[in-house]
């Protein structure tokens, strides 16, 4: 299988970065693993409407062909990023408002949208700090693109992972938190 990680953390010395690794040391034991790590390849968040920027256009912006290359090719795609202000950082969102286009992620019909990305799965992990009794009440902490952008897009099923608390828990409950992760990752 090919596996797509979509990772979106600015510090390689993150909570995050370690899960990243655990991730990839999983699952390439089994499978194809491809990182995307969109700090590191200085990904433009920015989505442009001008004379030159047709919305129309986006799905065959060449800027942007080598990422829907990519989720074209993934069989599955993991991200992994930090809840911020409840919900994922600026620069995932902007991949997701510049390469998840109409034309190509999903298209329009009358009652909704049409996914396009059918035939994939997705696992969603994210670190925070919110009580995990709150989150159900909570809006977002990943929620909104497992259910109102992946889904609809026509990925499915869409698994999601909130580790929670990360920063105010002892090293030894975040190994466990990565122990988890490791073994979720194995099983994929
Ligand atoms: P880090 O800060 O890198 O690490 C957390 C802890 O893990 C540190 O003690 C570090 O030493 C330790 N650690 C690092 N590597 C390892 C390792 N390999 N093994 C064991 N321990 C390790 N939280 C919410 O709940 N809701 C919000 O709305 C929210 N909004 C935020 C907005 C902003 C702009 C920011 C910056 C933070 C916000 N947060 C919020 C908190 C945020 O979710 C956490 O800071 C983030 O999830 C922590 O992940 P990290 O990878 O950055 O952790």
């Amino acid at each position: 299988m090919n596996v797509l990680i979509i990772y979106a953390h600015p510090n390689h010395e993150s909570f995050n970065y370690a899960i990243l690794r655990q991730v990839q040391n999983a699952v390439s034991k089994a499978h194809s693993v491809t990182t995307l790590d969109l700090y590191e390849q200085g990904f433009d968040p920015m989505l442009r409407f001008d004379e030159q920027h047709k919305r129309s256009d986006l799905a065959k912006n060449p800027e942007t062909e080598k990422y829907r290359n990519l989720i074209s090719k993934a069989n599955h795609i993991i991200f992994i990023f930090p809840i911020w202000w409840s919900g994922m950082p600026a620069i995932l969102k902007g991949f997701i408002d510049r390469v998840f286009a109409a034309g190509f992620a999903y298209s329009y019909k009358k009652t909704g949208l049409k996914g396009h990305l059918l035939g994939k799965s997705a696992w969603i992990i994210t670190t925070h700090n919110t009580p995990s009794f709150v989150v159900p009440f909570a809006e977002d902490y990943g929620k909104v693109l497992k259910n109102q952008i992946l889904k609809p897009c026509g990925i499915s099923p869409v698994k999601l992972t909130g580790l929670t608390p990360v920063e105010k828990i002892s090293d030894e409950r975040r190994r466990e938190f990565l122990d988890k992760i490791s073994k979720t990752a194995s099983g994929i």
